[in-house]
């Protein structure tokens, strides 16, 4: 994010004695002639007018005001000596700086009514033009609307919660108990059955999409759009600025300096492109019904490859006149089971052969 700078408005503080809103320029009260103590904060204008006298712009950017070490005055950053008291300022303090005051107010304010004689006064006025007794602040912009609290749960989803919950661990607690239950049974191969496959890869083209910098030198590019591709705090050949509502910053001088956070949008070319990759474009399979199992002749044409194999095998047994199938990928496992064979199957309580042993 890069800082930009809109200039610099005046701003305002409140004298405590008297309650008259001053200009931000002003060391002494306007009113009763207090000076500004270090503690009363400067505050943003009910509008941000940028400063366009340079007297104001050279005391705006002066760096934060010094107050007097002996009477409290605040002096500018380039005095050396207080302007009311005399008094060496090498000892003051210098007022704190850079704090964000708010969003920049650039609208007109609405008038400000006279507690005492009801006239309407413009915003940046300190004082009633009709009686001449201090005006208090503009009423600040109402702020959006705050976010909803969230919604208070309804006791009765509260307790109907409660219900599911407890009929959901009833249900996992019986299954895992029934999971654990197993029997024991006397079955008979009646069904062996296998496949075997190999995956036969090939050059055949792909799409893809990528930034016009990464796309393989070999491919087709078939379009590209433009879109962003980052964002940077410099502007670069294909970029468009883009910038954070204006904000104001005291700077410690009676005066806040208009601030925006701006950073860049950098667009880029993004690509569809077409290549030719070696991939999956065929399969070559087997399958049988006996304890003989082999995997599929290869034939393969130029730039062809074989991928992937697989081999599965199925054994159906015949338990109390039902069919109960197991499968397995290992192919010396299936070679034992001869069709009509017969095993002792330990079964679980989903009906899932959790061992199998040969009959005694
Ligand atoms: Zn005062
Ligand atoms: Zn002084
Ligand atoms: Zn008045």
């Amino acid at each position: 994010m890069a800082k930009q700078s809109l200039g610099y408005t005046e701003l305002e503080w409140t004298c405590p004695f008297c309650n008259t809103r001053n200009k931000g320029r002003a060391k002494v009260c306007v009113n009763c002639g207090a000076p500004q103590p270090k503690d009363v904060k400067f505050e943003q204008a009910a509008e941000d007018k940028p400063v366009t006298d340079s007297e104001g712009l050279e005391m705006a950017k002066a760096g934060p005001d010094i107050h007097c070490p002996f009477c409290g005055t605040r002096n500018p950053a380039t005095a050396v000596k207080c302007s009311r008291c005399g008094g060496d300022l090498t000892e003051g303090e210098r007022r704190e700086a850079g704090q964000v005051l708010g969003a920049q107010q650039s609208k007109p304010a609405a008038d400000v009514i006279c507690d005492y004689c009801g006239t309407a006064n413009p915003a940046a006025n300190t004082k009633c033009k009709n009686c001449g007794s201090p005006l208090r602040k503009a009423a600040p912009k109402p702020a959006a609307a705050p976010a909803p609290a969230p919604a208070k749960m309804n006791p009765a989803f509260l307790i109907i919660g409660a219900i599911v919950a407890l009929i959901i661990c009833g249900a996992l607690a019986f299954f895992v108990l029934r999971g654990t239950q197993t029997e024991t049974n006397v079955a008979r191969v009646s069904d062996v059955n296998w496949t075997r496959s190999i995956v036969v890869m090939g050059l055949a083209p792909v799409t893809r999409n990528t930034w016009a910098d990464q796309v393989p030198q070999n491919a087709e590019v078939n379009y590209c759009e433009q879109r962003e591709r980052e964002r940077s705090a410099f502007p670069t050949g294909n970029s468009q600025e883009i910038c954070g509502t204006p904000y104001i910053v005291d700077e410690g001088t009676g005066f806040g300096e208009m601030v925006q956070d701006c950073e860049y949008i950098v667009y880029d070319d993004y690509c569809e492109y077409t290549t030719v990759e070696l991939q999956p474009i065929g399969l070559l399979d087997e399958s049988g019904s006996d304890l003989s199992p082999f995997w599929p002749e290869t034939r393969l044409e130029q730039d062809q490859q074989l991928g992937d194999r697989r081999e599965t095998y199925q054994i159906t047994f015949e338990v109390d006149g039902e069919s109960v199938v197991y499968e397995t990928t290992n192919a010396a496992e299936f070679a034992r089971f001869q069709p009509g064979s017969e095993w002792q199957l330990e079964i679980s309580g989903f009906g899932n052969i959790v061992d199998i042993q040969p009959a005694p």
